[in-house]
């Protein structure tokens, strides 16, 4: 793992998130770098401290935390304190800084800034993203969605205007689009992952199941729904016969 300290935590200038893969799976941020468990949680502690603040609540203990996001409370002491030269420190006995703490989850997750998001293939579950438009979010807005079905295409589908697949270089350039949602049958996904990293894209939220190529300066973030839910069985499965033993 690197250095600890942190010179400088944030959004860059471009606007993407200043977080990097790491070889080892991991993130970094800025000059540091951070387990991917760690990063993955940041939105949990993000969400809440926003309702916490919006609430009126001043301080929130590790324990209040704990029990609010479900995780045990050593790891969030771990996870804070990969920021404590950034964050404030829990003043002993009397919690994080919730307004302070929320603050630097914003810039760290850049939400301070708004994220323009491109969406290619308005089937079944492009639709309901469309839809859900990530609405626990104030600073991601899907601005442009793209599909090859001509019945879809030219259309409005829930505020989102829907292109032709030809024009998603152009309107990724003009919006200045820096991530891109895949919902596309899985045999279409590698071309079009090579056409958006050729228009610049940054970031891939990949919902298929298809495993996909692109630079090492490209992130992807996978999204099986299938695995998931296989997981979660197997484990229910794995509980259940402990349970029985
Ligand atoms: P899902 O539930 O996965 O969205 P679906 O049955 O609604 O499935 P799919 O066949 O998976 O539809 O296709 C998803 C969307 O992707 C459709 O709207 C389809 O028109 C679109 N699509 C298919 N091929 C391409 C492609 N090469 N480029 C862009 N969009 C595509």
């Amino acid at each position: 793992m690197g250095s600890r300290k942190v010179s400088q935590i944030g959004g860059d200038q471009s606007g993407s998130l200043c977080a990097h893969r790491t070889e080892e799976g991991g993130t970094t941020l800025k000059d540091q770098v951070i387990p991917k468990a760690t990063a993955k949680r940041l939105p949990l502690y993000y969400r809440y401290l926003r309702i916490l603040n919006n609430s009126g609540k001043q301080k929130v203990s590790s324990t209040e935390l704990s029990e609010a996001v479900q995780v045990d409370s050593a790891p969030i002491r771990r996870d804070f304190s990969y920021f404590d030269e950034a964050a404030p420190l829990e003043l002993s006995g009397y919690g994080y800084d919730v307004e302070a703490l929320m603050n630097f989850f914003a810039k760290t997750l850049n939400d301070d800034h708004m994220s323009n998001v491109a969406l290619v293939g308005v089937g079944n579950l492009g639709s309901a993203l469309l839809k859900d438009k990530f609405h626990q979010s104030n600073s991601i807005r899907i601005s442009a969605a793209f599909d090859v079905n001509e019945d879809i295409v030219g259309r409005i589908v829930d505020g989102i205007p829907v292109y032709p697949l030809s024009d998603m270089a152009e309107q990724i350039k003009l919006q200045q689009i820096d991530i891109a949602i895949l919902t596309v049958p899985a045999e279409s996904s590698q071309p079009i992952a090579d056409d958006l990293v050729k228009s610049g894209i940054k970031g891939i939220l990949n919902f298929t199941p298809a495993r996909l190529h692109a630079p090492k300066s490209v992130l992807v973030q996978n999204v099986d729904l299938t695995n998931e839910l296989q997981t979660l069985i197997y484990f229910l499965h794995a509980n259940s016969q402990d349970e029985n033993k």
